[in-house]
């Protein structure tokens, strides 16, 4: 809990425009800090995507509490925020929307929905950082923004790292005690917590980091348009993940939708270029988390079957790019 924690806290939040940031061991403790103020626990319901990194739901199965999986909309790969209702019960007691591949959802729309049954939101923002919607950052939309620092992130320490952005006084109290084993003075214990504090040193590498994040994002932005118009001639047979005109995606990743994915991740190993799969199963078909499925979640099964996020970083060079371009061209055309 060095000086550098403290200076990250207050350059995040001032960038985020949220009243608190508390700097925590990774984007998981986030979460699971988030919950825990919350009071989450055995009995009650979280309404999450199965389309995500599984940290998203394990933090709601560590509590003891139920993750109910609803389906993501096939064009965007986010929840598909118009089911949501549906799955509401007595027991609800959060939602927790992912900001995949660097795009917020229709948060708006969700906080109205949740609003109307007195249900906090949580954004996971793990792979949002930076991003905007209606030209608000990410981590700003809803009463909890959670993000990750991990080195694949777009604002990436050196090991693991995340942050938990609130406006609410008492909530951002409640998490800062809870990051060092609920102590509210020193050995004075008065709720439960955890170990989570994140490093000075992470901290100081995200600070040192910062002064060029804002380029580093327009710099992806500007590979995706790239990849975006470099890839249109394919577009019946690679389709993208559609960005809605309210958002500017961060692309936490690049991804694309194919039914031959398999050649295609072939052909561009052979190539020499490195892909991944975000995500291939989703997480209520995962063996541990099958008790908790109900009913099916038809697109993101499909997706998941589909999906290939490219090289996307804010140095990827241009002559890379192309020759990832004319690769999926020869392969595709
Ligand atoms: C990476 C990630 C996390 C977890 O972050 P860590 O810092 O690795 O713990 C949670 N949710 C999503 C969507 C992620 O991509």
């Amino acid at each position: 809990m060095g000086p550098e924690v403290k200076q990250l806290e207050e350059t995040l939040s001032a960038f985020v425009n949220v009243k608190h940031c508390i700097t925590v061991s990774s984007g998981t403790d986030a979460l699971l800090i988030a919950l825990m103020a919350l009071k989450i626990g055995v009995g009650d319901e979280v309404i999450t995507t199965p389309f995500t990194f599984i940290a998203t739901a394990e933090v709601i199965a560590l509590l003891g509490a139920t993750p109910v999986f609803v389906d993501v909309d096939p064009n965007t790969a986010n929840l598909d925020v118009l089911k949501v209702e549906d799955a509401i019960t007595d027991r609800t007691k959060a939602i927790i929307p992912v900001s995949l591949y660097g795009q917020c959802c229709d948060m708006d729309h969700l906080n109205a929905i949740a609003k109307a049954h007195n249900l906090p939101v949580i954004e996971d923002a793990a792979q949002s950082f930076g991003a905007t919607y209606k030209g608000r950052r990410s981590c700003s939309l809803s009463e909890v923004g959670c993000t990750s620092f991990f080195p694949s992130k777009p604002l990436g320490c050196y090991g693991d790292g995340g942050a938990i952005f609130t406006n609410d006084d008492s909530m951002a109290q409640t998490m800062r005690e809870i990051r060092v084993h609920g102590q509210s003075k020193r050995y004075v214990h008065d709720q439960i917590g955890i170990g989570g504090r994140m490093d000075t040193l992470q901290c100081a590498i995200v600070l040192a980091k910062f002064p060029r994040f804002v380029e580093e994002i327009e710099m992806r932005q500007a590979i995706a348009r790239r990849y975006d118009s470099g890839l249109a001639s394919l577009s019946n047979r690679l389709k993208r993940i559609e960005i809605l005109p309210e958002n500017k995606s961060v692309y936490g990743q690049y991804t694309v939708k194919t039914d031959d994915r398999e050649n295609v991740v072939e052909a561009l190993s052979a190539a020499g270029v490195p892909t991944a799969i975000h995500y291939p199963v989703p997480l209520n078909e995962q063996s541990a988390y099958q008790h908790y499925a109900h009913g099916n979640t038809p697109n993101s099964s499909e997706l998941s079957k589909q999906v290939i996020s490219l090289p996307m970083s804010a140095d990827l060079r241009l002559e890379d790019q192309d020759y990832i371009i004319s690769t999926l061209q020869e392969v595709l055309s």
